[in-house]
């Protein structure tokens, strides 16, 4: 391709069909939403544990198939005061394969985070290098079920009960998935989801957590609300993380969509796996048969020696295409700069070698065929 061919291309792209991101949010027609938030005028009632998230909190208990569930304004305090509820202390055993949020929450709460290397074959952490990381400061696992692959519960749930170690999930990746027929969501001590604007599902901002346990239950809800009983009374030091009621409106309106969503990512997944699947150099994700998968992301990792070129050059060239694709997870949480000197990503060298190899695709339920094979035929393009 010369330089001319390649400007119209960029121009074709920025001006007819335009950016192609990573994801696109969903969301409902504004007609439902402005339907949904109506009485909200009329009653004035915009947080707070309104109707709105009420509602909303009933209609995931049943969607996620939980026993219960409490809604927070995102997914980073469902895992922050959920530690906190949890009473952890020292150490606590996660990957640095994740969102920054993961570790964060955990350094947030005093916890030294200890990382576990992950399975490179589903990005999640590889149990079999568990044990070894237990020490008599060890209070829980946290792992992560990244995008949408499923960890070993029933291997990670064997080795909280031989130590005595809680178990919160970092569920983000998985909103609306079954494990064997079950909610994600119900296993472990505790499971959170975020409902961020460009996750699967989404409130605009927020998150819950999953458990089981009342008295578990009773902290989260005084840690989201100041540990305010009354109007004059204060019973514990509480932070702020109400969902709003606007928030669980939109929630609302997209849990009536998700499953057709669901579907639509489903396939545009199929049409890139008939289109990369057998590419030497490049492996898509693939789901557990025990999942009922949700979609959310489509990862392919890809192995430079084998491709002629490395993941930074696939990327470069999608974008000079205005095709943005994400280095996630890049870089590993145990390689940020406001962690300098504390941890050793040679620790973790599955985790450090997919970091520098994976690229995720453009999904959403609204990305056409057509440019699902634009994207696919500048990938094949790159193959040297
Ligand atoms: C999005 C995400 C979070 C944080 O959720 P927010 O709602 O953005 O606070 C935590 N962990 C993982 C793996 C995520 O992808």
């Amino acid at each position: 391709m010369n330089s001319n061919d390649n400007n119209y291309t960029k121009m074709i792209d920025k001006y007819v069909t335009g950016k192609i991101l990573v994801t696109r949010s969903s969301m409902p027609s504004f007609e439902e939403y402005c339907d949904e938030i109506r009485d909200i005028w009329d009653t004035r009632w915009l947080t707070n544990m309104g109707p709105k998230h009420k509602k909303l909190q009933e209609e995931l208990k049943s969607y996620l198939g939980v026993e219960k569930i409490d809604l927070l304004t995102n997914g980073h305090m469902a895992l922050e005061l959920t530690m906190q509820a949890l009473g952890l202390t020292g150490e606590v055993i996660t990957t640095p394969f994740t969102f920054a949020s993961t570790t964060h929450a955990i350094v947030r709460n005093g916890l030294t985070p200890v990382f576990c290397d992950i399975d490179p074959e589903d990005f999640t952490i590889d149990v079999t290098g568990i044990e070894s990381l237990i020490t008599d400061k060890t209070s829980a696992i946290v792992p992560v079920h990244v995008y949408g692959n499923i960890c070993n519960i029933e291997e990670i749930q064997r080795i909280a009960d031989k130590y005595g170690l809680k178990v919160i999930y970092d569920a983000a990746h998985t909103f609306g998935e079954t494990y064997k027929g079950r909610g994600v969501g119900s296993f472990g001590d505790a499971s959170c989801f975020s409902f961020h604007a460009t996750k699967g599902y989404n409130t605009i901002e927020g998150g819950a957590v999953c458990f089981k346990d009342r008295a578990f239950g009773d902290k989260i809800y005084d840690l989201k609300n100041f540990g305010i009983h009354g109007p004059e009374k204060v019973e514990s030091v509480g932070a702020n993380a109400k969902m709003n009621e606007f928030s669980a409106a939109m929630g609302i309106c997209n849990l009536r969509h998700v499953d057709e969503e669901i579907a639509k990512r489903g396939s545009v997944v199929g049409r890139y796996h008939e289109r990369l699947d057998g590419l030497d150099g490049i492996r898509l994700n693939r789901y557990s048969p025990d999942v009922k998968p949700n979609y959310a992301y489509l990862p392919v990792v890809i192995d430079a020696d084998v491709f002629g070129c490395d993941r930074d050059d696939v990327y470069s060239v999608l974008a000079e295409h205005n095709i943005f694709a994400r280095k996630y997870f890049y870089p590993l949480t145990n390689t940020f700069e406001c962690f300098e000197g504390r941890f050793d990503p040679n620790d973790t060298p599955e985790a450090l070698k997919v970091s520098k190899a994976v690229l995720t695709l453009p999904l959403y339920a609204d990305l056409t065929v057509a440019e699902v094979d634009r994207i696919c035929d500048i990938i094949i393009s790159c193959k040297k």
